[in-house]
């Protein structure tokens, strides 16, 4: 994480945005999360914490860590936006329940590898790989989560 912020600093600094506290805050904040949040549960997060930061800051600053390529925010189920931090170099694709929202995770070398050969195919050189699996999960087709 000491690199990202380091990488998160630098960002600021060449775009000539001030480093505040309340950036940092909100950094550390995503970087303590290890599950996909939408904006909102990133608010409550840090104001339960008893850190002051208003909801316009945490909107702004979120669009400035996915422009800084430190935060991914991904459609995930129909109409939500979730964020999450990256680490640089790994991947990683989501399946998403559409009855509950829950995310999972997984990792595929082999899907990874199949995106890059179909890429050099097509003459593409990729910046960006996203797989998503809307599905139904297991809990949800028990009849074990009622919403
Ligand atoms: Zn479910
Ligand atoms: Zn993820």
């Amino acid at each position: 994480m000491h690199q990202e912020r380091q990488q998160f600093l630098k960002f600021l600094r060449d775009r000539g945005q001030r480093v505040t506290a309340e950036r940092l805050a909100l950094f550390d904040e995503v970087y303590a999360q290890h599950q996909h949040l939408d904006a909102e549960a990133l608010l409550s997060a840090m104001k339960e914490k008893g850190l002051k930061i208003s909801r316009a800051t945490v909107y702004r600053n979120l669009d400035l860590l996915v422009d800084c390529g430190l935060v991914r925010k991904q459609r995930l189920g129909r109409n939500r936006f979730l964020y999450e931090h990256v680490h640089p170099g790994q991947r990683h694709d989501h399946l998403v329940c559409r009855r509950c929202g829950k995310v999972a995770e997984f990792v595929s070398g082999g899907i990874g590898a199949l995106q890059a050969e179909i890429c050099r195919a097509h003459g593409f050189d990729p910046t960006e790989f996203s797989l998503q699996i809307s599905s139904i999960c297991r809990d949800c087709r028990a009849g074990r989560r009622s919403c």
